[in-house]
């Protein structure tokens, strides 16, 4: 398959073949899935993260995104998250996307607001919301005041329309620090069950006003939020979605629809590509884990809103990521836990897929050219 690797346009794209999106070229079809890392202070980029986008981006893969930033103080996960609302905060991250940049990756970052799932506490120490009586904490905001449920019980307070609008400037305020740091790639979060999935939702949207109640009013927030960041996002650089598009819920086939339905409205908003994940707004969901399990909709997606496409999830081998890639499925394959395993896993599938000079097309010269022979044996 690959023997004519790079000299001729192939019929089927393959994992690592480069792909172009707006002005952004991808040396192969592998993403880094942005990855919380629970280790900021206030905010702040420190050495832990820039080691990790580092040894990530010198992996090989096509795009390295940098974990989900908040856009607003009460928009992070937790009190460990990044956030990109002040000038240190982008004073600090400014090398990262050297960093980056100079392994030969796609500099991305994803913007997001955690909504009713904020001033939780980190993974490793409960993952659940921190005590109201705890100053390490803060209020939340949702589209209505249900709490998920589970360990995230916490009552968040209904945004008024004024809220509504503060979190869409503070998007963009942050997209356009986002634009001068150059980063290459924007990722919004509107997925997981974070404020933009809870407007989408209909376990977590129960208003009344524009923003509740019928598929359109229940976008709105995501759709104006992506219309004013695309207005301070650079047309040449991609702009694009992680949305949940099924709940596993018992009502799939309405959520997809509604999914597609709203994938297409952001497209024509101007989303360059949507990365096709979950929804997490319900502790209820029954979720059938298994290798690649949301390809098929992932490839949904892609032919019925006509968007190019990327997922993750229980993604693991170099043989399931490049089936979805050259059946058509997704362009990108994003990968998250296979890369902490194994950062150099675009080296090992270059060599399972047949890739020639595997090392070279994979990994910068200090690595590549020990491991130009190197059989594994
Ligand atoms: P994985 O299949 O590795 O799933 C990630 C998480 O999903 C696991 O850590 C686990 O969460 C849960 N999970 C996976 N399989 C099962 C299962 N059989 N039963 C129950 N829970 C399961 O997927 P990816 O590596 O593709 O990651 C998916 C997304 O998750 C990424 O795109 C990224 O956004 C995010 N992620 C974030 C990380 C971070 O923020 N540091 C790290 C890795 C992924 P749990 O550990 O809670 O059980």
């Amino acid at each position: 398959m690959y023997e004519n690797f790079r000299t001729k346009e192939l019929a089927v794209p393959t994992l690592f073949d480069p792909f172009s999106l707006k002005g952004a070229t991808l040396r192969n079809r592998i993403a880094v899935s942005p990855m919380c890392q629970y280790s900021a202070a206030d905010g702040v980029v420190n050495d832990w993260h820039l080691s990790h986008l580092a040894g990530l981006a010198r992996g090989g893969a096509g795009l390295v995104t940098v974990e989900a930033t908040a856009v607003s103080p009460e928009g992070r996960i937790s009190p460990g998250c990044l956030g990109l609302w002040d000038d240190e905060q982008a004073k600090a991250l400014a090398p990262a996307v050297d960093l980056i940049k100079s392994a030969g990756a796609v500099a991305g970052i994803q913007l997001a607001h955690a909504g009713r799932k904020g001033s939780a506490n980190l993974p490793w120490e409960g993952d659940d919301h921190i005590p109201d009586d705890d100053p390490r904490g803060w209020p939340t905001i949702s589209p209505s005041a249900v709490p998920l449920g589970g360990g995230l019980g916490k009552v968040p307070t209904e945004m008024t329309l004024a809220d509504i609008a503060r979190v869409r400037a503070d998007f963009v305020s942050a997209a356009e620090r986002a634009r001068d740091l150059g980063f290459e790639w924007l990722n919004l979060h509107f997925a997981h069950g974070y404020l933009a999935q809870s407007f989408l939702s209909r376990h977590a949207n129960q208003r009344t006003d524009s923003y509740g109640g019928s598929r359109e009013n229940r976008a709105r927030f995501l759709v104006e939020t992506l219309r004013a960041v695309r207005e301070v996002w650079p047309q040449d650089r991609p702009l694009t979605v992680r949305l949940g598009v099924i709940e596993f819920d018992g009502d799939d086939e309405r959520t997809l629809t509604e999914s597609i339905e709203t994938a297409r409205e952001l497209k024509q908003e101007g989303m360059d590509l949507l990365d096709v994940s979950m929804g997490f707004s319900t502790v209820d969901s029954q979720i059938p884990w298994g290798p690649a399990m949301l390809g098929p909709y992932a490839g949904r997606v892609r032919e019925e809103a006509g968007v190019p496409t990327s997922t993750s999830w229980r993604i693991r081998t170099p043989q399931q990521a490049e089936e979805l890639v050259s059946t058509g499925k997704v362009d990108l394959v994003v990968l998250g836990t296979a890369l902490l395993a194994e950062p150099h896993w675009p080296f090992r599938a270059a060599r399972e897929l047949g890739v020639p000079a595997p090392a070279t097309t994979t990994l910068p010269v200090q690595y590549a050219h020990w491991l130009s022979r190197y059989d594994g044996a």
